[in-house]
């Protein structure tokens, strides 16, 4: 009997019925997260339907050494949730359902392999509003969302996840579970537990369910896309927003030209509204609670901005086709990547003040190694939230455009990584970001909390 062979035994022998996926049995969507980059099928898949069954899991695979990666919907970014060799899965996809909608603490509580759209609809079902919302989140699971602290179109007004979760229960390496499903918004009794679970990306711990924070929908939205010509007026226009529409700005979204006139020429349906072409273009949505004084307040601060030249050019959507057709050219990136791969796609942020001078040494740096590298550029200003994809169509510049791209990122004191994470395939760069005395921290933590080395090894922590 090999290996492999004894190890499922053992697995068999110690589960009872918990469900085990073995051999031909493991689907080929366990073997590789969104990235599709370093496809490895575990050796076993475990899939608690319980907070217990998952605490049994981790004892088990603790007792006999055994290294696990944790599986949400594997529509991670960064390589996270891929297995490594010789590593067993555990998938939370059986551990979905909500508990319970609360509607006079406006919070809704569910289980970690909850898909993400599920807990919007059920929040919408009952009047209210979860706020968290991106492109995954069909696929997505609460716990995926929770374990990588995703951020996605409403950060500026509702912040991230870690702004959204008031209770959490997860289990450690060793079985134990901690459970701190806390309701309230003020809780200052020691130390709040939650957070080191919250954007740790599984490796202090499996997130098991959560209390998440409501909130009321408003009724009305106003949307424009507008044009400027150069970076100061995009965030001129940003704080003109925020100081005459206050907190109902609720997406910010930048799109320089090569990014917004790749979608409008290579996504079928897409048109510009502008008869000519700017450096620039910004997407605004504001929500509030009603719709004729807000569209007049819109309007008016889209005028004076008119009138003193900070943009140049500006539609309002006057339906909502309108306005998802200003959405679909925001969010055209999942249609025109796949005509660029290899690509190398930077999530990263940092001071608004840095970014022009980051985005201009980036472009001197690349178009001197890779002179014909295509780089197309859009972001969640409001964030500090740049993406970049990249793109020279050659496997082999990857790396060395992570190379240029992270090292800058770092003379500019920026993050890595805003919103995605680091996973496995950012952790090498992990130190342009943070200091050795951060990154030991991290060490001695996960050493705390995962002594014997079993969960998520090898992801965001360098080596
Ligand atoms: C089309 C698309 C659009 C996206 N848009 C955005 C966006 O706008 N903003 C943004 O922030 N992200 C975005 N993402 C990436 C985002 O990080 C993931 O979609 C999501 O947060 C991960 O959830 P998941 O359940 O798929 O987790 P997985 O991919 O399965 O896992 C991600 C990481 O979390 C860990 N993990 C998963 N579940 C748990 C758990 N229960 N406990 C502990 N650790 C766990 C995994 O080990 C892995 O390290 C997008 C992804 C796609 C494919």
């Amino acid at each position: 009997m090999n290996a492999v062979q004894k190890l499922i035994n053992k697995l068999h022998q110690h589960l009872g019925n918990i469900s085990l996926l073995t051999g031909d049995n493991i689907g080929e969507k366990y073997a590789v997260d969104f990235t599709g980059e370093n496809y490895q099928p575990p050796l076993a898949v475990i899939r608690p339907k319980t907070t217990e069954e998952v605490s049994l899991a981790l004892k088990t695979c603790s007792a006999l050494s055994q290294r696990v990666v944790i599986q949400g919907g594997l529509t991670g970014l960064a390589g996270g949730a891929t297995p490594k060799p010789n590593e067993v899965a555990i998938s939370l996809e059986q551990l979905s359902g909500i508990e319970e909608i609360d509607t006079t603490s406006m919070t809704l509580t569910a289980l970690a392999g909850t898909p993400l759209q599920t807990i919007q609809e059920a929040a919408e079902n009952a009047g209210l509003m979860f706020p968290l919302d991106y492109g995954a989140r069909g696929s997505c699971q609460i716990g995926g969302a929770i374990a990588t602290n995703a951020g996605g179109n409403q950060v500026i007004r509702f912040g991230m996840t870690r702004n959204l979760v008031l209770g959490l229960e997860a289990v450690l390496a060793d079985g134990t579970i901690v459970s701190s499903m806390n309701k309230m918004l003020k809780n200052n009794s020691g130390y709040d537990l939650k957070q080191l679970f919250i954007g740790t990306e599984g490796t202090l711990g499996i997130v098991t369910r959560a209390v998440l924070r409501l909130y009321h929908s408003l009724p009305s939205r106003c949307t424009s896309l507008c044009t400027v010509q150069t970076f100061s007026q995009s965030v001129e226009l940003l704080r003109e927003t925020q100081k005459k529409l206050g907190t109902s700005l609720s997406a910010y979204e930048v799109m320089w030209a090569p990014y917004f006139e790749r979608v409008i020429n290579h996504v079928e349906n897409l048109q510009s509204p502008f008869a000519e072409n700017y450096p620039l273009y910004v997407l605004i949505e504001t929500e509030g609670s009603d719709q004729e004084s807000d569209s007049t307040k819109f309007e008016e601060m889209l005028e004076a901005a008119l009138e003193n030249k900070t943009i140049q050019d500006a539609v309002v959507a006057q339906s909502e086709k309108d306005r998802q057709d200003f959405w679909d050219i925001r969010d055209g990136v999942g249609e025109i990547t796949q005509a660029l791969m290899p690509y190398a796609s930077l999530d990263i942020s940092m001071d608004i003040a840095n970014m022009p001078k980051f985005l201009e040494d980036f472009d001197r740096s690349l178009s001197k190694t890779f002179p014909q590298a295509l780089n197309l550029v859009f972001g969640h200003l409001g964030d500090n939230n740049l993406h970049l994809f990249v793109t020279t169509q050659r496997e082999q510049d990857i790396n060395e455009i992570y190379s240029i791209g992270y090292k800058l990122t770092g003379k500019y004191e920026g993050a890595i990584t805003a919103e995605h994470g680091v996973g496995e395939l950012k952790r090498s760069y992990l130190h342009h970001s943070r200091t050795p005395e951060e990154i030991d921290l991290m060490r001695r933590l996960k050493k705390t909390l995962d002594p014997e080395g079993i969960l998520n090894m090898g992801r965001v922590i360098p080596d």
